[in-house]
């Protein structure tokens, strides 16, 4: 067999490999990305596109019913699965599609097969048997579901990928987690109608936000319908041979029915299969490759970006840290100006925007400094249509600079309007920055320039 040899050999074509082979090729390196399943990756596949167009979907239900306050009288509606599943699965084969025509115009060679490391700079294809060797390796292998459970009845419990494989709505579902997953598909759910329990180890959902944030989500998530068993874990799962159906053991003792139950405790690197030793890279007790700064391994002349790498799981920064490598090694080789902040939104109904400091961290960092700004209001929108509800914004001041450090909503849009906030954070912003900037009104939006009077100072006076 053949040895291959390129400058950059990518193993993954999820978000970070393919920026990174599609700019190293731009840059006129000679590049070559595996990947395994389908291009795209968790993001474009089993992630953010399929997940965003179901909440889409989901978000129509209270949309019709508020619509009867503005005097459209809605005849009678159905929900059908079926034909949701359809419409998001040719969307994600158009994006896959889509991204192998932009790596195939940008000269980058795409394998399909599984890599193995079988030496320092040399990979083995485990399909075709072919060996590649490369002066630059790039893991961007992604993540997966953990689990699963080491309980009896574990193997019934479903992850989110196979969640997107579901041909028929689960009546009832009991969802174990309470962050991200957890939440995002605990609201798909109940707002397409399925009767939805989620089970959490804590009190609060969405451990690591901002507490006055948690406390509201987890309020309004009831409020919706979610009924939320905390402080319980799963113990034992039964299911019937003839019905399918599930009797879910709690460890508080309660048992719940379910057609369905949604494993979402997080997820863990893959590496397991790549022999990362063979190349001499170290992972972590969690299997992430342990990386610099700069994406470096403890290998010279392999790196890895993403999920894989353990920082923090979102797009955006597999990404931005597979598009800074391939400029570092194949493009000017200037270090990019990096975002200061990480900008996050759960796409629960209401949604979460969040970025920079909560106000538990912004204390702990800074105990006698910080002023704290909160509205919460009852939007515009829901006067007519009688939904109740509040918006929930907040920002989080450093009293010294009057920078601003934290910004935070649940509410409608709270994603976009966050972003824009973040904007704003990175160019360094002043609360008088915000007190300045004139309003839109009458918009959501202009609740973050017209915040004048700090709920809670630290110390208090
Ligand atoms: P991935 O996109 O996972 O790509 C890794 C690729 O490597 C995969 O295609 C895999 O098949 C391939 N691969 C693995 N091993 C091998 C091998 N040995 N050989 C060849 N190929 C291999 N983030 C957001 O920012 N916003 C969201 O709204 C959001 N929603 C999400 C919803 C869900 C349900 C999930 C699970 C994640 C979500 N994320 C979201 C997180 C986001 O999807 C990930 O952070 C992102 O996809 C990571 O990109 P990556 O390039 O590191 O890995
Ligand atoms: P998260 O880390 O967000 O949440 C994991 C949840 O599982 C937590 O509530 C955690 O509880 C709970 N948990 C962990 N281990 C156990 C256990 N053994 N028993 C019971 N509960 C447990 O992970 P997700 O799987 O939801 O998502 C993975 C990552 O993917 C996210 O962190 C995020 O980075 C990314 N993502 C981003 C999205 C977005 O940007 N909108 C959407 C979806 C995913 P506890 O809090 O007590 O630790």
């Amino acid at each position: 067999m053949s040895t291959i040899k390129k400058d950059l050999l990518v193993i993954g074509g999820g978000s970070g490999g393919v920026r990174a082979a599609r700019v190293a090729a731009g840059h006129g390196a000679r590049v070559m990305l595996v990947e395994e399943h389908r291009l795209g990756g968790t993001c474009v596949i089993r992630g953010c596109v399929p997940k965003k167009l179901m909440v889409y979907a989901s978000r129509f239900a209270a949309e019709m019913q508020d619509a009867a306050g503005f005097g459209w009288e809605i005849g009678a509606t159905r929900f059908d699965w079926g034909v949701l599943g359809a419409a998001v699965n040719r969307e994600v084969n158009r994006l896959e599609a889509l991204y192998g025509g932009m790596l195939e115009r940008a000269g980058v060679e795409v394998v399909r097969d599984r890599a193995v490391f079988a030496g320092p700079h040399t990979v083995e294809l485990a399909r075709s048997g072919a060996t590649i060797q490369a002066d630059h390796i790039l893991v961007a292998t992604g993540a997966v579901p953990a689990g699963p459970q080491d309980i009896p009845g574990g193997q019934w419990i479903e992850n989110s990928n196979q969640f997107f494989g579901w041909t028929t709505q689960p009546r009832r579902v009991v969802i174990q987690g309470a962050g991200y997953i957890a939440l995002e598909f605990a609201s798909i759910l109940r707002l397409l109608g399925s009767e939805v329990t989620l089970v959490m180890r804590g009190a609060q959902v969405l451990r690591g936000f901002d507490g006055e944030v948690r406390a509201h989500l987890q309020a309004a998530l009831i409020e919706s319908g979610i009924h939320i068993v905390a402080e319980a874990e799963l113990a034992r799962l039964d299911r019937c041979a003839a019905t399918g159906i599930l009797s879910v053991h709690l460890s508080n003792g309660m048992v719940l029915t379910a057609d369905a139950v949604l494993g979402a405790t997080g997820r863990r690197p893959n590496t397991a299969d790549l022999r990362l030793g063979n190349a001499g890279v170290q992972a972590d007790a969690r299997g992430a490759v342990v990386v610099s700064d700069q994406a470096c391994t403890t290998a010279p002349g392999i790196y890895a970006v993403g999920d894989v790498a353990n920082a923090a799981a979102l797009t955006p920064i597999a990404i931005q840290d597979g598009q800074a490598l391939a400029d570092r090694l194949f493009g000017s080789g200037l270090l990019p100006n990096r975002s200061r902040f990480t900008p996050t939104a759960v796409f629960t109904t209401p949604e979460v925007g969040t970025v920079g400091h909560s106000e538990e961290a912004a204390l702990a960092e800074f105990p006698r400094d910080i002023d704290v700004f909160v509205s919460r209001f009852h939007p515009m929108k829901a006067r007519l249509s009688g939904r109740s509800g509040q918006i929930l914004m907040k920002l989080v001041v450093h009293r010294p600079t009057d920078r601003v450090i934290g910004a935070h909503m649940v509410g409608p849009e709270a994603g976009e309007l966050i972003q824009l906030i973040a904007a704003a954070m990175q160019a360094g912003t002043r609360k008088a920055d915000l007190d300045a900037t004139l309003a839109v009104h009458p918009t959501v939006a202009e609740e973050f320039v017209m915040m004048r009077q700090a709920v809670r100072r630290y110390p208090a006076p």
